[in-house]
C-alpha cells in the first residue's frame, strides 16, 4: 500500500460575491447572495461595504443566518459590497482567518475563493518590502501585496498587474476599493466567477444560482486571467494575461449547486448524464434506486430514468446538520452520518438497492451507509458512484484530506467494495464523466483522479507523487 505521499495544506472552497449598484442596498443583496452559496462554505461569513468614503465590515463564525442580523446589516451601508462564505479544513473555526480581508486605511477589501498552493514569491516580495509574513495565509498574503501597490499609487487594476506573478495558484477573487467592484480569475480559471446585470447595477457571483436568487441576470463568466471592474463608468475587462479555462472536475461532481451553470453547462444536467452513462457503463438489475441526498439525487434520477429502475428517496436528510466533513476527527464523522441521513424501512426492506453517491473520497461515508442499509432490511447494497475514485488531494481550494486517508489511492476498487461492506461497487469512468459534462476534457482539471496539477504545488510536487493505478 503506497504511503501517505501528498499532504494539504489549509484548503478553502469558499463562495464570492459582489455587488455594484449606488443606488441599491448593496449589503442586502450581498447577504442573500451568500445564502445561496451557503453550500460553499460554513465556516464563517462576512460582508464589507464602501460608502465611497469609508469601509464598513461585519464577520463572523459560522452560517449565514448566525452571522448576520437586521441591526448589522443595516450598519453596511454603501453602493458596492462584496461577501465572503468561508470552508477551510484546519485553522477552519478562527476568526481570523474569515474573510473579506481588508485594512484599515480602506484601500482595498478582498474575498478569495481557491487557494495558493505555493507563496514563496509572494513571502519574498513582502519581506523585502519590509511587510509582516508571519501567520498570514495566502489570502492575506495577497491581500498585503495589493495594498502595497495601492499605498505606492496604483490603480487597483495596475496593483492587480504588478501582483499577478506573485499569485500563483488557484484564485476567483472579488474586490473592492472605496469606488469600484473588481472580479478576477486565475490564468487556469480553477474556480469558477459569473458576472450578472441587475437593474441600477452589476453583481459578481461565485456561482449562477446567486445571480437569479438577487434578480440578477446572467451575462457571462469571468475569463481566465481577465479582471472585470465595475464603477460608476460602467464594466470594463482587462485580459491582464493569456487566460486558459481548466475548470476543476469537482465542481460539477459535488460542489456546485445544481441549479448553476459553469461554463454554460447546467450542473444538473450533468449529473443527470452521469447517471444515465453509470447505467450504460455497468447495467445493474435491482429493485429499487436511492440517491445520498443532495449531492447525488440528480446523477440518482439519471439513472433511474436510462435503467427504469423505481427512483426512492428512502433516506432522508436531516437538512439542519451540516455537511459530514466539517468534523475534523474520523470518529465524529462516523456518527455524523447517523445524525444526517435516516432510512424509511418500508422502502428498503428485502429489496436489492443501488445507493447512488457522487465521490468516495475517504469511505467512511459509503461504510455507513451500506451498513444503515443493509440494517434496514436491504437484501443486496450495490453502490454506485458518479465519479472515479479520488486518489489525489487537491490543492486548488478544495477540502481534501491528505492522500494516505484517500481510500481511492490505497486500495482497490474490489478492496474498496469489501471494506465499505457493497455487494456491488461501480465507479463512473473519467472518460464517461467528461462526457458526461459535455465540455473538452483541456477545459477540466481533473488533479483529485489523475494527480495530473496543473499548477505548481511546490514541494508537493508532481515527482513525489507516484501515480497509484490499482
Ligand atoms: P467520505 O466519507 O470521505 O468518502 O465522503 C464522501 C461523501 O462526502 C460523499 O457523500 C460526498 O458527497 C461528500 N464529499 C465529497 N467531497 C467532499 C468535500 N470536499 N467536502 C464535503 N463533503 C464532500
Amino acid at each position: 500500500m503506497p504511503k501517505s505521499i501528498l499532504k494539504p495544506q489549509l484548503g478553502e472552497k469558499c463562495g464570492v460575491f459582489g455587488v455594484f449598484g449606488p443606488s441599491l442596498d448593496t449589503s442586502r443583496l450581498t447577504y442573500f447572495g451568500l445564502w445561496s452559496l451557503q453550500h460553499r462554505g460554513q465556516e464563517s461569513s462576512g460582508i464589507c461595504t464602501s460608502s465611497g468614503k469609508f469601509f464598513s465590515i461585519h464577520r463572523g463564525l459560522g452560517l449565514v443566518a448566525n452571522v448576520y442580523s437586521e441591526k448589522n446589516l443595516k450598519k453596511l451601508k454603501g453602493g458596492i459590497s462584496i461577501g465572503h462564505n468561508r470552508y477551510a479544513t484546519s485553522g477552519g473555526g478562527k476568526i481570523k482567518f474569515a474573510q473579506p480581508v481588508y485594512d484599515d486605511d480602506n484601500r482595498v477589501a478582498l474575498a478569495h475563493n481557491g487557494n495558493l498552493p505555493v507563496t514563496k514569491a509572494l513571502k519574498v516580495f513582502l519581506k523585502e518590502k519590509g511587510i509582516n509574513t508571519f501567520g498570514h495565509n495566502d489570502s492575506n498574503l495577497m491581500h498585503k501585496a495589493l495594498q502595497y501597490y495601492l499605498i505606492k499609487g496604483h490603480s487597483i487594476e495596475g496593483a492587480l498587474k504588478e501582483c499577478f506573478p506573485l499569485f500563483t495558484g488557484a484564485f476567483s477573487l472579488v474586490l473592492m476599493t472605496k469606488n469600484k467592484l473588481v472580479g478576477v480569475r486565475d490564468p487556469m480559471g480553477i474556480r469558477p466567477l459569473s458576472i450578472g446585470k441587475i437593474e441600477g447595477g452589476y453583481v459578481l457571483s461565485s456561482e449562477t444560482c446567486a445571480l437569479h436568487t438577487v434578480g440578477a441576470k446572467f451575462i457571462r463568466d469571468v475569463k481566465p486571467g481577465e479582471i472585470v471592474v465595475v464603477s460608476k463608468k460602467g464594466i470594463k475587462s482587462t485580459q491582464l494575461v493569456k487566460g486558459e479555462e481548466h475548470l476543476d472536475i469537482f465542481e460539477f461532481v459535488y460542489f456546485a449547486r445544481p441549479d448553476s451553470d459553469l461554463l454554460g453547462t447546467s450542473v444538473y444536467q450533468a449529473r443527470k448524464r452521469m447517471g444515465a452513462l453509470l447505467y450504460k457503463q455497468h447495467k445493474i438489475k435491482a429493485d429499487v434506486i436511492i440517491p445520498v441526498p443532495d449531492s447525488a439525487t440528480s446523477a440518482a434520477l439519471g439513472y433511474s430514468q436510462e435503467s427504469g429502475i423505481p427512483l426512492e428517496e428512502a433516506l432522508i436528510k436531516n437538512r439542519y446538520i451540516h455537511r459530514t466533513f466539517i468534523k475534523p476527527t474520523q470518529r465524529l464523522r462516523e456518527n455524523s452520518v447517523k445524525l444526517k441521513l435516516n432510512p424509511i424501512k418500508s422502502v428498503i426492506k428485502n429489496k436489492r438497492v443501488i445507493l447512488v453517491d457522487d465521490s468516495i473520497v475517504r469511505g467512511t461515508t459509503s461504510k455507513n451507509l451500506v451498513k444503515m442499509v443493509k440494517q434496514a432490511g436491504a437484501k443486496e447494497v450495490y453502490m454506485v458512484v458518479s465519479s472515479p475514485p479520488v486518489k489525489f488531494p487537491d490543492f486548488y481550494g478544495i477540502d481534501t484530506p491528505d492522500q494516505s486517508q484517500l481510500i481511492g489511492a490505497n486500495k482497490s476498487v474490489e478492496q474498496i467494495r469489501k471494506y465499505i461492506g457493497a455487494d456491488k461497487l461501480i465507479f463512473l469512468s473519467l472518460k464517461n464523466l467528461i462526457k458526461a459534462i459535455d465540455l473538452p476534457k483541456v477545459k477540466l482539471t481533473t488533479a483529485c483522479f489523475t494527480g495530473e496539477y496543473l499548477i505548481d504545488i511546490g514541494v508537493r510536487n508532481r515527482g513525489r507523487v507516484k501515480y497509484v493505478d490499482l
